[in-house]
């Protein structure tokens, strides 16, 4: 019998590569151990995402700065706040980066997709995943296809982050075969600092990183295998304790994360909201 292909979504990988267990927790054990609560800036992300992806859903001659207040409040997500002072001041920011982003767009431009799902097959792996925004643009020989991903969290980005991001490597490779046109280059479009991260791949290079995620669906797919024939779940996914813990949802499940500070749901938004530190002090 044919091995059956590895269904995944770049989250997915990405929850294995960051810690094993915690991809154990959301993945593999039946009932899921219950999450910590609503992160703030997950519903900040969320609300402008959904945003600029409704702006998109306007006709070209209303997406104009003034619609912006009603798609965003239409979006909001509530989750996570510490109390309607901070929330109103995350819904002042995000509004903000809305405004000076959508500057930066030409009205009358037309993606080929606003989260659009795409999707392709390796011998390995079954990919699917939903793309911000993909862009038709000219290119030597003819329109090309971008990916385009926004970013909201504090840090800002350079082109190493577009580079070595496997979730844009995987969505450039399905997206030059679901639009049967070449898709190289890939943007972080970071809203709070309107920095746009660029890499322009190679077919090699998004080969390497189809290589890695197949690499890792392989370790996926040998540790349910191993699960299922009776190992240890504790040491078939082990725990990488590390940064990562204090933003893991399963922290209070998991028995490393517990050794790591507990962050309240709003602390990185209030981090957003705070002034800019000096460097060497955020
Ligand atoms: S708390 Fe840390 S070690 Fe535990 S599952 Fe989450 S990321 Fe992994």
């Amino acid at each position: 019998m044919p091995e059956r292909l590895f269904v995944c979504t770049p989250s997915k990988l990405g929850a294995y590569a960051d810690c094993p267990r915690r991809y154990r927790y959301a993945y593999v054990d039946r009932p899921a151990p219950p999450k910590g609560p609503p992160w703030a800036h997950n519903s900040l992300g969320s609300s402008v995402h959904t945003a600029l992806r409704n702006w998109y859903g306007l006709p070209a001659q209303r997406r104009r700065a003034e619609a912006l207040p009603m798609l965003l409040k239409g979006t909001w997500v509530r989750e996570g706040y510490r109390d309607d002072a901070q929330e109103r001041a995350a819904f002042g920011r995000a509004l903000q980066w809305l405004e000076s982003y959508v500057d930066t767009l030409e009205p009358g431009d037309e993606p080929v997709g606003v989260e659009r799902v795409v999707a392709a097959k390796t011998t390995v792996l079954a990919f699917n995943g939903r793309a911000d925004r993909i862009d038709s643009r000219p290119g030597p020989d003819g329109p090309e296809i971008v990916i385009v991903d926004y970013k909201t969290g504090r840090a800002g980005l350079d082109a190493d982050d577009a580079r070595g991001s496997q979730a844009l490597a995987l969505y450039a490779y399905a997206a030059e075969r679901v639009f049967r046109r070449p898709c190289r280059r890939v943007e972080l479009h970071h809203l709070p600092t309107g920095t746009v991260a660029a890499y322009d791949h190679t077919p090699e290079s998004l080969a390497r990183q189809v290589s890695r995620a197949e690499d890792t669906a392989r370790d996926i797919i040998a540790a349910e295998k191993a699960v299922a024939d009776g190992a240890d779940p504790d040491e078939v996914f082990p725990t990488t304790p590390g940064t990562l813990c204090a933003w893991c949802d399963y922290r209070r499940t998991c028995s490393a994360g517990a050794q790591a500070p507990a962050r309240e749901p709003w602390a990185a938004v209030e981090r957003t909201l705070s002034p800019p530190q000096p460097p060497g002090e955020d």
